[in-house]
């Protein structure tokens, strides 16, 4: 057996544990050990049974006096009472239904229990199904791992895999250059996995976590640097003609700009008309008008004579971005194109040929613009919308399309600062940080199960004044037809309930006919009530829609919800937010709290990135960000400046990481990245 072995060679892991372990994304002996503990138990010291409090958790080492199996049940149902005794003093250990462990003990002997202690009959100290060892093997005493499982994988289970392989732990072979483990006082990558799973006492334990998050942390960012690097090229780009102003086009938005977006205009001009490339990322909270920002700067492009690019991560969004574009640019003789994979392939080959003739100057599109066959004939600007729905390399891909266009990238995500450096080192940033006049406040409000009728009741009010309402259901991974069944079982409830009403149900799987035209008539109040999946998350502007529920809202991260709640408030009327929270759980309750008492995106989106970690937290793994292990980017942001110290380093001493010395970190860079790194290294 070594790293790359199968999991089934390992003792007590056949097919069927095996198919489990998939769930955690775990099939080699290097990815068993890699899973490393949610916390730990602290175990070292064993408590006299003297000293008992009931109602907390002990270590106790004492002998067996007597062992009871229960006459009055039968067969496996047997209640097991075990009495022990230390010396200071007695307690009873229970198992229910446990016929089948009546040997697992031997009176007179001597054994460990752990467990939490309860008040039995008489006031007796008692332990309900305690785990337990003989005293001899003290594989219960220490600090003791606690790990994420999955059903069907028990803790102990896990704690003995974990154990059996720390051998393996303790023999990993190091990846990492002598100098950088030097420089940076790193422990070896073998006593850091070893650790991290049975460390000895504290010291030893944070030797292992700085490790391993320092590696975690270099890999990320190390591959980060090296897309940038491969992407850049700074000083030969286009002079957008100063000549050229965009007053007209500003004049003729139905709006004045708010400060933030004029400011936001201003450094987007004047890095167009600068020979530098342009990246820039504009971030601002949801209905902060990030359209109308791109709108000018592509106005600008167009009237200078380049063509341009507004590309945007669903068909839903590129639709009305296509739609609205169309319609505003149309009035000064700019022509405006929609490309997507859902155009049938006559009208495909059309467009490609008025993109590459010229015959086009504006096209926006989903990612189906940056296949390979899509030509232009001068692309000039480059936008991404949502830019946080696509993977690090569409950017790229997207910038090559042209001859070193400018670039800019949005999001409505706000991305907290400390993430917004490592994904974005490379970009300027302009912050939208200012909502246009007039928005409501959106009160959020969050009930159970039980109060779902008082929701919908509530919808009924908002409907019977002329309003509309979302209602999206969850999206469960990996499984589009439950969660389209999911969504269907709702909306079957709601045409139940609002049967006077229009409802509609809206999902991925459909469609983009059907889903166009029921957008079309949502947009025209034609329909009541839109049900749907997160389709609906990004973008999506009408303003006469004032109430969105959201079922199971515990299933969303935070950034998601807030998104899911940008939807509404995005005109003159009040608006509100239901959040269905099915959860009984701390976490879910704390979760609804943050979403009831805060409405700055940016806030929301720092405390995301906290509880769930990067990957989680962009609800996707198409972003290109790996999910990370160990590191947390907000608890650990210290820790990133030396870090990126590190990357430029060794990306100046080998920018491909080609040499015998980087072979090992290169290869876990790969793995980090999982595919979605596309380097030429
Ligand atoms: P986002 O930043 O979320 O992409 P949008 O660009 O979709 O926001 O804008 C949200 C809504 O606000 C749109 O209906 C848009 O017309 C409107 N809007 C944008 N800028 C202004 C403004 N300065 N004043 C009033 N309404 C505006
Ligand atoms: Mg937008």
């Amino acid at each position: 057996m070594n790293f790359q072995s199968s999991i089934t060679e390992i003792k007590g892991i056949g097919q069927k544990k095996a198919e489990l372990l998939k769930k955690l994304n775990i099939e080699t002996v290097a990815d068993l050990i890699n899973l490393y503990p949610r916390s730990y138990q602290d175990r070292r010291y064993i408590t006299p049974i003297s000293q008992l409090v009931p109602g907390n958790t002990y270590l106790v080492r004492a002998h067996i006096i007597n062992i009871v199996n229960n006459k009055f049940s039968y067969g496996k149902k047997k209640t097991l009472k075990i009495t022990a005794d230390d010396g200071s003093g007695r307690m009873e250990a229970v198992f229910f239904n446990a016929g089948f462990m009546a040997n697992a003990f031997t009176a007179g002997e001597e054994y460990l229990f752990y467990g939490r202690v309860n008040k039995g009959y008489a006031n007796r100290l008692q332990m309900t199904h305690p785990e337990f060892s003989q005293a001899a093997k003290e594989t219960l005493r220490g600090i003791i791992p606690v790990y994420p499982l999955t059903e069907g994988i028990s803790q102990n289970e896990m704690r003995k895999w974990q154990r059996e392989l720390n051998t393996y732990a303790e023999n990993a072979e190091e990846f990492l250059p002598a100098d950088i483990i030097n420089r940076n006082n790193l422990c070896s990558y073998s006593y850091a996995l070893s650790n991290i799973h049975f460390p000895k006492d504290e010291q030893k334990f944070k030797e292992a976590r700085y490790r391993l998050v320092f590696d975690e942390m270099l890999q990320l960012q190390t591959g980060l640097l090296a897309i940038k690097k491969a992407s850049s090229g700074k000083n030969n780009g286009i002079a957008f003609d100063k000549k050229i102003k965009t007053d007209d086009y500003i004049k003729s938005l139905p709006y004045p700009l708010t400060r933030a977006q004029q400011k936001a205009a201003g450094e987007i001009i004047s890095d167009m008309e600068s020979k530098n490339v342009m990246s820039r990322l504009v971030q601002g909270d949801v209905g902060s008008g990030k359209t109308a920002v791109a709108e000018i700067a592509m106005y600008k492009a167009v009237k200078c004579g380049f063509q341009t690019v507004l590309m945007a991560p669903t068909e839903i969004l590129a639709r009305q971005h296509f739609e609205g574009i169309k319609e505003r640019f149309s009035a000064f003789g700019i022509r405006t194109g929609f490309l997507s994979g859902s155009v049938t392939k006559t009208q495909r080959e059309t467009i490609l040929e008025m993109i590459k003739t010229g015959s086009l100057d504006v096209i926006i599109g989903t990612h189906a613009i940056i296949q390979p066959d899509v030509k232009f004939k001068n692309l000039g600007l480059v936008i991404t919308d949502e830019q946080h729905r696509f993977g690090v390399n569409h950017r790229m891909l997207l910038g090559q399309k042209g001859k070193n266009p400018d670039q800019i990238v949005m999001t409505a995500t706000p991305i907290p600062r400390t993430l917004a450096v490592i994904l974005y080192g490379d970009l300027d940033i302009s912050v939208i940080d200012e909502l246009p006049p007039g928005r409501q406040s959106i009160t959020t409000k969050t009930v159970d199960e039980t109060r779902r009728i008082d929701a919908y009741r509530f919808v009924k009010g908002q409907i019977e004044k002329g309003r509309q309402a979302y209602v999206v259901a969850p999206l469960i991974e990996d499984s589009d037809t439950i969660n389209v069944r999911s969504a269907e079982s709702v909306y079957d409830e709601l045409h139940r309930f609002f049967s006077e009403n229009t409802v509609a149900l809206l999902h991925g799987e459909m469609k983009q006919k059907e889903k166009d035209d029921i957008m079309e008539r949502f947009k025209n109040g034609k329909i009541d009530i839109l049900v749907s999946t997160v389709v609906i998350e990004v973008g999506i502007n009408v303003p006469n829609a004032t109430v969105m529920v959201i079922e199971n809202s515990e299933r969303f991260g935070l950034a998601q919800l807030h998104q899911l709640r940008g939807r509404v408030g995005r005109g003159e009327h009040k608006s509100y937010c239901i959040l269905i929270n099915s959860s009984k759980s701390e976490i879910a309750a704390q979760r609804a709290e943050i979403m009831i008492n805060t409405s700055d995106g940016f806030i929301i989106a720092e405390k995301d990135l906290e509880l769930r970690g990067p990957g989680e937290f962009f609800g996707t793994r198409q972003h290109g960000v790996p999910d990370l292990k160990i590191a947390n980017l907000v608890k650990h942001i210290d820790m990133l400046e030396t870090v990126k110290k590190e990357s430029l380093v060794i990306l100046a001493e080998d920018p491909l990481l080609e040499s015998e010395k980087y072979a090992g970190l290169k290869t876990k860079i790969i793995k980090t990245f999982n595919g979605n790194l596309n380097l030429k290294m």
